[in-house]
Formats: C-alpha cells, structure tokens, sequence
C-alpha cells in the first residue's frame, strides 16, 4: 500500500512569498496554511502545495488555536507543523509537544525567541555575547548606564528590527529607552521587557543553518552590510560571503555552538552575527525557523543547488533531511537579494525602477510590497520594506557590482511629507 504524502500545517505564511510552496510542492509535501489574520487569502488561488486552509487567531486565542489544531489532529491527523513567522515560534512549539508532533520543544522556543533568555543563555555556554542589561520597566534605565557606549536597545520579542534603536551616549539612553517601550506597546502588542547591548562594530552576516538530532549542517554564509543605526533598516544580503578560511570557522563553530546553547536539535534555524574587528563573530539573535519568511530558501537553493526548506518541511513532518546533512555543501554560485529602502517617509507616489528589472535575466523575484497610496511612517516607526528583489550571479562580486546599480536606479517618490501629529 502506498503511503500517503506528508501533511505539514505551515503557519503564517503570506502566500505572496512564494519559495516555500515551491519547496513543498518539489518534496511533495501537503501543507495546511494558517493565514495570517490580515491576509485575504483567495480559496481558489492558493499553491499547489496548499491543501486546506486553516484560520486560527494566535494572538487573541491562543487556547482556541491550539485547541481547533487539536480537533482537527485527532480527526484528520497531519505529521508536523512549523512557521517562518519569528513570533510564531514558540506557539509552534508548544503546538508540537502538545501533539506529539517533531519541534524543538518550548524551552528551546523560549531562548529562540526571548532575547534576554537568549543572551543569557549564550553567556552561560561562553560565547561571545556583549555586555547587556535586561529592562523590565523603562523606569529602571539607570541599570544599563554603565555600559559602554554606544548601546543598542531592543524589544525582548521583537522581529523585524521593530524599534531596534542606538543611544551614542548615556545622556540618550532614557529617551531612547522610553521610545522602544512606546514602540513594544504600539506595535507589538506585548510589553515584556528591553534588552540593552553594548554595540557591536563590524560587518553583519546571516547564516543559514539545518539541524536534524543535533547535528548542525552550515548551509549558507551570506553578507548583509553594515547598517549603523541609529535604526537599523535591512538592506541587502548577498551569499556566500567572502571570508577568510579561519574566520569562516569561527562563524561556523559560534553559530554551532549557538545551536547547543539554545538546545535548538532539529529544524531550520537563522543566525544574524557581526564580525567585531573583521574577524570575531558575536550573534545578535538565532531564530529557530527559515529566514526572511523564506528568502533564506531562494538564497540556499542558488548558493548550494539544495533543497533547504524541503529539507526543514521534512524534519517538521519527522522525516530525515534528504540534502542536507553532516558536511557542508560546497558553493555552486552567488544568490542575492537588495531590499528596497523606504529612503523617506509620506504618501508613496511611485516607486521608480522595479518594472525594468522583471525582464533582466539575473533576477528571478521582484517582489513588491508597499505601493503607490501606501503611508511610509517616519522612524522608529516601520511600515515595512517597498520590495525586495532577488538575483542569481556567478560571483558574489557580480551581485555586489548588480547592487551597486539598484542604489541608484530603484527610487521611491513621495507625495506629501508624512507627520505623526498632521497625519498624510
Ligand atoms: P530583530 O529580531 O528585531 O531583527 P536584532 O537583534 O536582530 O532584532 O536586531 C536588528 C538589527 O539591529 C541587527 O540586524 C543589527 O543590524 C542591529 N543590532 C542589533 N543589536 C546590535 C548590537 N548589539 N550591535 C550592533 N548592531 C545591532
């Protein structure tokens, strides 16, 4: 008798992005979509992978969530749910072990996603963390006036850079604090507590992990620039990066080593670094899912010729990885993807240079997401980003020269200057 193909329930998905289904659809895999409550998703244009939809409200019921999952366990059984959506992380994981489902378990979810546990617990196993002091109210900012400045504060859920800001100097660290708290309570939704973080100088990369009991496979080392803050907007990533032989190890052995801190065993993971000195890797956070709401899959697949999130789908479905797995993949050529800074804020008007780039042959994705109409609110406010756009070279030289161009041919126009006070 055949066996029937795997069902995974992949949660908060936006199905404007794309690569995971793709990834799905070539393993073979069904998936169960939750949309996310915003999206309005059209039943009769779904991927092909897509095989059910299914709505849950994680935010505002939690308990209902995991009991409609349950219901439709015991009726329809599926083999493994998993998310690319950070803040999903740990409902996922709670999901998992509730269900008997693989997952990296809650406790490991909470170091994942908490970014004081996380400090913390990467501390404890001695790597390189910089000095940080936890906040559980903004009234007790004096607590972190000790360290050395710069200082970068953030939110202790956040995603996405929300609210990530530098204070230069002690005489900021109030007011920077009292913003990023306004931030957490405006945007986040939950006010749990800052994590305060000498600033690390230096080069930041990404890199793009797959563990399957507790081996770690490095698949992707890719460059992400070197934003300075005081807010910290993406802006491109290229893989793979060019590193030295020795500091390319020490990235893998932190990022390794992260993965046993954390007790992060199966599944995808992203680590964000910097490189203090060029040569010292520090994480700035390790996220227990597929990066970029699945950009990481484009940039692995064209780096390697691998597979990475059939590889992820079928470790949350409790299947070993079929690509991945023990060595590391050698480079087959460079992916890359520039995401289009807002470069202002108001009333977009038109953003200039996107449509050319469709019949160039070294892009594959112009993805497009805020548009004429749509309201850029001034920082530390974020809207989120105009578009990405992603490429395949043969060298991640040929990427950086492709950049170079987008800088000045990519421009978003304005109509009218954007005031919180005025509104637009
Ligand atoms: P999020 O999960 O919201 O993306 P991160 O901790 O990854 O938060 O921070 C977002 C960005 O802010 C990082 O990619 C990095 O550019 C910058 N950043 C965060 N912490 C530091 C730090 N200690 N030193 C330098 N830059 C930092």
């Amino acid at each position: 008798m055949n066996t029937p193909p795997p069902t995974v329930v992949l949660v908060y998905q936006r199905t404007t992005l794309p690569w995971v289904f793709d990834s799905a659809e070539r393993a073979g895999i069904r998936l169960i979509l939750v949309p996310r409550p915003d999206e309005d998703v059209a039943p009769d244009r779904l991927p092909p992978a897509v095989t059910d939809l299914l709505r849950l409200d994680l935010d505002r019921d939690r308990a209902g969530a995991l009991a409609t999952l349950r219901k439709l366990y015991e009726t329809t059984p599926f083999q493994g749910i998993c998310t690319l959506y950070d803040p999903a992380v740990p409902f996922v994981a709670e999901a998992a072990e509730l269900l008997g489902l693989p997952g990296i378990g809650r406790e490991a979810a909470l170091g994942a996603q908490d970014k004081r546990v996380m400090r913390d617990r990467l501390a404890a196993a001695g790597l390189n963390t910089p000095r940080f002091v936890r906040l559980e109210d903004p009234s007790g900012w004096e607590a972190a006036a000790h360290l050395d400045f710069p200082v970068v504060v953030k939110p202790a859920h956040g995603f996405s850079s929300l609210g990530v800001t530098k204070a230069d100097g002690p005489e900021r660290l109030k007011a920077v604090v009292e913003e990023v708290w306004q931030v957490c309570r405006d945007k986040l939704g939950r006010v749990e507590g800052l994590v305060v973080e000498e600033y690390l100088d230096g080069p930041e990369f990404a890199v793009e992990s797959l563990a399957h009991r507790g081996e770690v496979t490095v698949c992707a080392i890719g460059y992400k620039g070197e934003p300075e803050g005081p807010y910290f907007e993406e802006s491109v990533y290229r893989a793979p990066a060019v590193l030295p032989p020795a500091v390319e190890d020490a990235v893998r052995r932190e990022v390794v080593a992260a993965h046993t801190a954390l007790g992060i065993t199966d599944g995808p993971t992203h680590t964000e670094l910097r490189l203090r000195g060029g040569e010292r890797p520090y994480l700035l956070e390790l996220g227990a899912r597929i990066g970029g709401s699945g950009v990481s899959q484009y940039i692995v697949q064209h780096v390697t010729g691998l597979d990475f999130a059939a590889d992820a789908l079928r470790i949350a479905a409790g299947l070993p990885p079929v690509s991945f797995g023990g060595g590391t993949p050698a480079a087959t050529g460079a992916a890359a993807n520039y995401i289009v800074p807002c470069g202002g804020s108001g009333r977009i008007a038109a953003v200039h240079g996107l449509a050319e780039l469709r019949d160039d042959p070294r892009v594959d994705h112009v993805v497009q997401m805020l548009f004429p109409g749509d309201v850029v609110r001034p920082y530390p406010d974020f809207t989120g980003y105009p578009a990405f756009v992603l490429s395949r070279h043969a060298t991640t030289a040929e990427a950086e020269e492709f950049h170079q161009g987008l800088e000045t041919a990519i421009r978003v126009e304005y109509t009218v200057e954007y005031t919180p006070e005025g509104g637009a």
